[in-house]
């Protein structure tokens, strides 16, 4: 199953939209960010880590990021993939990237 970034933003917009504020789900991400590098202390050995599996540890972590990033989205109305996409276009025109997002997704799909 492919997560939709439209769809996840649906649904963390049904379950914060109208009760919490932006600063709360941002602080929530912060502490997730901090997550992220306590485990890549653990993987880089400067950190002891317990008995995990580091690298599904890292996955959870990242998800939990992104599930507080989109949240922030959802939760203003943004049409994060529309400023995904022309983010991408800017960055990889100014960097001379072979290839964009929109461009990635288009030659996929034509697969
Ligand atoms: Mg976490």
């Amino acid at each position: 199953m492919n997560i939709n970034i439209d769809v996840l933003q649906a649904y963390l917009h049904e379950r914060y939209g109208g009760w919490t504020n932006e600063q709360g789900l941002f602080l929530k991400l912060v502490e997730e960010l901090g997550e992220v590098a306590e485990v890549i202390n653990m993987r880089a050995g400067s950190k002891r880590a317990k008995d995990m599996d580091l690298a599904h540890e890292l996955g959870v972590e990242l998800a939990d990021m992104i599930h507080y990033i989109v949240a922030i989205a959802a939760i203003n109305d943004l049409d994060l993939t529309a400023i995904m996409l022309e983010k991408d276009k800017k960055a990889s025109a100014k960097y001379h990237h072979d290839i964009n997002l929109e461009a990635f997704i288009a030659k996929r799909e034509q697969n």
